[in-house]
């Protein structure tokens, strides 16, 4: 076990370049379930790799318990990474795959025995311990390659979207298994994924990438609730969050013509530009459709999930205005072209500042 520093942790991968990982600070606790998340191209596996060793640093530093991983070479390092790709030895049974680490680090005979038991009692993997990859689901091959990690009994996992071949259904039980795994052995885990729901559900805490810069660090519930500016507010969140632009005037912004009231410490930009953010929870449905205190939303688009549905839709008369997303319980039957008059929550609204996308905060 032990701690992950990144330490403004950089990565050029030419000198004319920016860089693909560009001052990273971060500081992850002993045992904790770190998910680095971003878009295609944000620089997630990069930081891995920097951390695992298979990727130089052309600037700041990256520490594993206090010590500076400079010139220590990946083997030395005591980090075990789990691939995408599961990169299993086609021609060796799950138990030779799992053994094989061990048998280089000269482990003995009977203690490398041992540990693969172990590790395949942890994985329900005892009764496949004699098949080869070609033989297993890609479940089962998933499965020995955390093995094959969790062997090693490493300092850190690193995991590279270990999750990304499975099936949508294969994908949701296994990041339970691998959440629960990791809370049991308490070890320290750097996830890379670009799926925030799997970030969401896996992370103790969440790091979100853009463009080689960090974001936001920091628990789920805060990354939804309290997201710093209009990328993370975007990013996280399914469906994503509607985000208008908008004036400020005497207190009030407004949604497609809609006036919102905003909390008293706003007065003071009256006149700025704002983007208001509402999520799809934060609107309700308006009792009286005709005072104008609701705005009307034609429906473009309706997703029925079950238990809840959401609405999609335009203010109506306003084709080219962005898309609202409204989340409606299943009582409430609508169909395409039906108009429907929803307020938002006033409790629920997201600020940004329109210039600079960063939250403002009341
Ligand atoms: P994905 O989710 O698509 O795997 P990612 O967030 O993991 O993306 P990285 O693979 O870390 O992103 O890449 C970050 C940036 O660095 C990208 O712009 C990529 O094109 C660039 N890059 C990665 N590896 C190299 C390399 N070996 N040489 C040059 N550029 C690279």
């Amino acid at each position: 076990m032990a701690t992950v520093y990144f330490d403004e942790a950089t990565r050029r991968f030419s000198k004319d370049d920016t860089p693909a990982v560009d001052r990273i600070t971060l500081d992850i606790a002993d045992g904790e379930f770190l998910v680095l998340v971003g878009p295609s191209g944000c620089g997630k596996s990069t930081t891995l790799r920097m951390l695992a060793g298979l990727e130089p640093i052309d600037g700041g530093r990256i520490l594993v318990d206090g010590h500076d991983q400079k010139g220590v070479r990946p083997r030395d390092r005591d980090i075990a990474m789990v691939f995408q790709s599961y990169a299993l030895y086609p021609n060796m049974t799950a138990a030779q795959n799992m053994a094989f680490a061990l048998d280089n680090a000269k482990v003995s005979k009977s203690e490398t025995k041992q540990r693969v038991a172990e590790a395949a009692k942890i994985l329900e993997l005892e009764q496949l311990l004699d098949r080869k990859p070609g033989q297993m689901s890609g479940g089962q091959r998933q499965r020995v390659a955390m093995g094959r990690a969790i062997v090693r009994n490493p300092k850190v996992f690193c995991m590279d979207e270990p999750l990304s071949n499975l099936d949508a259904k294969l994908r949701v039980s296994t990041r339970s298994q691998i959440a629960g795994l990791q809370r049991r052995l308490g070890i320290t885990t750097v996830y890379v994924t670009h799926d925030q729901v799997e970030a969401m559900t896996m992370g103790h805490r969440v790091a979100v990438l853009r463009d080689g810069k960090l974001q936001q660090v920091d628990t789920p519930e805060r990354l939804y609730d309290r997201p710093v500016n209009t990328f993370v507010a975007s990013f996280i969140g399914s469906p994503a969050i509607t985000l208008v632009e908008s004036g400020v005037r005497e207190g009030v912004a407004s949604v497609h013509g809609l006036d919102v009231p905003l909390d008293r410490g706003l007065a003071s930009r009256a006149g700025e530009r704002v983007v208001v953010g509402l999520r799809p929870e934060s609107w309700h449905v308006a009792e009286s459709a005709t005072d104008g205190s609701a705005l009307p939303l034609t429906v473009e688009l309706v997703e029925s999930l079950g238990a809840e549905s959401f609405v999609y839709g335009r203010p109506t008369g306003a084709p080219d205005a962005e898309r609202v997303t409204v989340r409606l319980d299943k009582r409430t039957h609508l169909t395409v072209g039906d108009t429907v008059h929803v307020q938002p929550n006033r409790d629920e609204l997201h600020l940004f500042d329109a210039a600079s996308g960063e939250r403002i905060e009341a």
